[in-house]
């Protein structure tokens, strides 16, 4: 059983994020009081707070808020033969390489020596590899009994593609959405939380007529590369990535990644691809149904072509923490200079947004500091903290990326505000209590 690899250094400011992640609450390795699993992290407090932001964003602007997309949680197992019509029992891949003197494995693509890359030893010829995750459903533990734990979620959707169509009276063009965890025994996982075996897609399959193809090929290149920055990553740290002819799939017409700029270099976020009705086509002819779609404007039956974008909940995440990640020097309570550590995450992808901070340990104010707290917590996800110095209070909420600091004094006793500091600018203002949950709504949401 492989261990956990979160020893691995992968330079200066990712070192720091990963031990962040642990230290605070975002990522933790799995199954760690038995040495880890490789490959494998478990989301923490704020962690999951973290990702279901993402997702609750990336739900908002392409289903919620869409006319022409609705959405999907099909299953994880399916029947094998959703496997086989889409070539993933055949094609679903990669070459593999072991060192004979370490036995390290590695994939045969990826690397650029004709020698181990760990102790320069020799490599085996390269043999194909398939990614599926194999088990078996009910008792019987045999080749009947075999089933897959789905590599993507795009063919839930596929295989759906009828039902959401009919039950919807949704016509052309539109799309199916879909959330959900999916899994690779991937050859070299690593790298926190970008490669992993078990990980979660944002995948949309989006359904038009042929001619209109291209059309909405671009359109969706832009919405997905937009979303990226409407949500907190910097313009600089984003690009999109075209397929050179090489890359793509034989009956693919175009595929561009949204790439982000890691401490490790540029990297897949996303792959928006150009189709065709490949997947329809697969579908229809191996399970025998027939999956046209009559378009009564035109007065005729054809596969839809479909426009895929594809992304990972977890690498989001992570590129929204490592974009967010800032370090800058400011006193400290003392008037020496100091390094604050500071989330600057979105107001929508932040995990907490609003703390409440009592300045002393004194009835009058941890009274006054509960109430507010229960009145927030309602509203969305708050922290109460009543320990320690309040410089120190006021770090620990910028290392997590709380939007507001709620701090309640002696003065609130008099004349019922508090003061508000904003994380950003580490600016303060005093609000009245009676105006403060509708004031945050204002800039939360
Ligand atoms: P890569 O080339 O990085 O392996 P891919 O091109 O195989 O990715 P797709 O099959 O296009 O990935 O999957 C769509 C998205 O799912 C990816 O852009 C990524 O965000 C996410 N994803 C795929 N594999 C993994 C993984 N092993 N761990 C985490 N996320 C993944």
């Amino acid at each position: 059983m492989s261990v956990n690899t979160s020893s691995v250094s992968l330079g200066g400011k990712m070192d720091k994020i990963v031990s962040l992640a642990k230290r605070r609450g975002f990522v933790f390795p799995s199954s760690e009081i038995y040495g880890g699993l490789a490959s494998c992290w478990d989301y923490g407090p704020l962690g999951v707070l973290l990702k279901n932001n993402v997702k609750r964003a990336w739900w908002i602007d392409n289903v919620q808020t869409k006319m022409n997309m609705c959405g999907l949680d099909a299953a994880i197992l399916m029947h094998p033969q959703v496997w086989e019509a889409s070539g993933h029992v055949n094609c679903f891949q990669d070459p593999m390489v072991d060192c004979k003197s370490c036995k390290k494995r590695f994939r045969a693509d990826e690397l650029n020596t004709s020698v181990c890359p760990e102790c320069g030893g020799e490599l085996t010829e390269a043999r194909q590899f398939n990614l599926m995750f194999k088990t078996f459903m009910g008792p019987l533990e045999d080749a009947s009994a075999i089933v897959y734990m789905r590599p993507e979620t795009a063919q839930g959707i596929f295989v759906n593609f009828k039902n959401a169509a009919n039950s919807t009276r949704k016509k052309l063009p539109f799309g199916i959405a879909q959330i959900g965890k999916s899994f690779r025994n991937e050859i070299t996982p690593g790298k926190f939380t970008f490669r992993t075996r078990e990980f979660e897609q944002m995948e949309i399959e989006f359904f038009c007529r042929p001619d209109e193809s291209d059309k909405w090929f671009d359109y969706w290149v832009n919405e997905r590369y937009n979303w990226y920055i409407e949500h907190g990553v910097k313009p600089e740290n984003l690009r999109l990535r075209e397929h050179d002819k090489s890359e793509l799939a034989h009956y693919a017409k175009a595929c561009k990644d949204v790439e982000y700029n890691f401490p490790w270099g540029w990297s897949e976020l996303e792959g928006i691809a150009s189709r065709g009705d490949y997947d329809l086509k697969c579908h229809q002819s191996s399970s025998g149904e027939n999956l046209t779609y009559f378009d009564e404007e035109r007065n005729e039956h054809f596969l839809p072509f479909v426009i895929e974008p594809s992304a990972g909940a977890d690498r989001a995440a992570l590129a929204f923490l490592t974009d967010a990640y800032d370090e800058e020097e400011v006193p400290n309570d003392k008037g020496k200079p100091d390094v604050r550590t500071v989330l600057r995450f979105s107001a929508d992808i932040a995990p907490i947004k609003a703390a409440v901070l009592p300045l002393s340990k004194k009835q009058e104010l941890i009274s006054v500091s509960e109430k507010l707290f229960a009145d927030i917590s309602r509203i969305c996800p708050c922290e109460y903290d009543e320990r320690g110095s309040i410089g120190k209070r006021y770090r620990r909420q910028d290392e997590i990326g709380t939007l507001y600091c709620v701090t309640v004094d002696f003065e609130t006793l008099n004349d019922s505000q508090v003061t508000v500091r904003y994380r950003d600018s580490m600016k303060q203002d005093r609000i009245s209590i009676s105006e403060l949950t509708n004031w945050l709504k204002d800039k939360i949401f």
